[in-house]
């Protein structure tokens, strides 16, 4: 008896000693960031502001901001369960015909496994839908049941100081909707937090098998302004990517077409799968490497290059969203035509379908029946040959050649 005893306060004394130190830690690094986010939003008129309010802001955001990570995500030990009626929506545009087969989603964020005050995560300028808070993980498989959508590519932030907390949920999801989730490890986008390739190793390591993918890595974004694909501080994750087999997913930014083409070089037998529109200019090249993949997502739902079409990241209503939808359906599905049609058939094994879903109204089951429909116009008019492929078998293939980690 007396033994027990021993091992509860044990096992008591750990808990609160760990959380300590977990609090400690976030509460330096939320006060460095806060600071620096403090002087960065003040601009021009940083000098006007006296160090002492520099220091009253930072400490009452880093309290407010360590509250609410400190109070998220530990509590909750099942996933939600949500009424699925898995009836399809009733189509709002007319087409000659539609792919009626399975989808995988290729590109689709994750809602975050922690949650966000929006202060510190002011340096990723992301908005992202929050884990059973905002989006029920079994609210998105009933949307995908609903659109016939078989998987998808799913990338999961993981930050470096809540690696075990996110590996939680993450396992909980694999575990109760096993194979409908390729699971992908994403940095924050907050410099940081951004986990390190060795931290990306030991989470494969303890977690053999559970992950296909690494990214997405958005270079256009703050945290990587200006880091190049092959930049030295890039470079280890590839080698982890190599030696564990997964995909690498990038965004690069403008005018990095010379330095994607030498990462496909140097790392041959990495898979990387691209998106976004700063590369499409040197699509044709970039495709024609053996390990370069490529989605085709939001030219699905918007039209690219003008700035007030309907675009899934304007921060819209749903109603706003779904109306400028209805309103610019048909110049989304021409313009994609036109861009992406030839270049799909004439390389049928290398473009994926994806959505780039994110934010909260993304994971909207009216939304998503949009999006459906939207990729299945298109896909109905490519050459039958491709398809499927365009479809999901390349991203089933893809991730099938990826994650066969040791
Ligand atoms: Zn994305």
């Amino acid at each position: 008896m007396k033994k027990i005893i021993y091992i509860v306060v044990g096992i008591v004394i750990f808990l609160v000693v760990a959380g300590f130190i977990t609090k400690a830690v976030i509460e330096k690094v939320t006060r460095d960031i806060t600071e620096r986010e403090v002087r960065r939003i003040a601009g021009d008129q940083a000098e006007q502001i006296t160090q002492e309010e520099i220091d009253r802001i930072t400490q009452q955001k880093t309290e407010d901001i360590t509250r609410s990570i400190i109070g998220v995500g530990t509590t909750s030990n099942s996933l939600k369960t949500v009424e699925c009626d898995k009836i399809p929506a009733a189509r709002q545009f007319s087409a000659p015909s539609y792919y009626e087969g399975p989808l995988i989603d290729a590109h689709l964020h994750m809602p975050f496994t922690f949650d966000v005050p929006k202060s510190l995560y002011a340096q990723a300028d992301f908005d992202g839908a929050v884990l059973e808070k905002d989006v029920p993980a079994a609210s998105l498989i009933c949307l995908f049941d609903k659109t016939n959508v078989k998987s998808a590519l799913g990338f999961y932030v993981v930050p470096s100081l809540l690696k075990t907390q996110s590996l939680v949920q993450i396992k909980q999801i694999h575990k109760q909707f096993s194979g409908r989730i390729a699971p992908f490890i994403m940095t924050a986008h907050v410099s940081a937090l951004n986990i390190q390739p060795a931290d990306v190793e030991s989470v494969l390591q303890a977690n053999p098998g559970l992950f296909k993918g690494f990214g997405e890595l958005a270079l256009y974004k703050d945290a990587y302004k200006g880091v190049s694909p092959d930049d030295e501080s890039l470079l280890p994750y590839y080698e982890v990517a190599e030696k564990y087999n997964l995909v690498v997913m990038m965004h690069p930014d403008n005018n990095q077409q010379a330095t994607v083409k030498k990462i496909l070089q140097d790392y041959p037998t990495v898979k990387f799968l691209f998106h976004g529109h700063e590369i499409v200019p040197a699509i044709a090249e970039i495709i024609a490497f053996p390990n370069a993949f490529y989605t085709i997502d939001t030219d699905l739902s918007d039209v690219p290059g003008e700035s007030n079409s309907v675009n899934l990241y304007a921060g819209k209503t749903k109603a706003q969203f779904v109306s400028d939808f209805k309103r610019d359906y048909d110049k989304i599905q021409a313009t994609a035509l036109k861009n992406w049609k030839s270049l799909i058939e004439q390389h049928p094994d290398k473009f994926l379908w994806g959505t780039d879903r994110a934010y909260t109204i993304h994971f909207d089951s009216e939304v998503g029946a949009l999006l459906d429909e939207s990729a299945r116009a298109f896909i109905a008019q490519l050459d039958p040959a491709a398809q499927e492929k365009f479809a999901y078998k390349n991203a089933e293939r893809l991730i099938e050649m990826g994650g066969e980690n040791e």
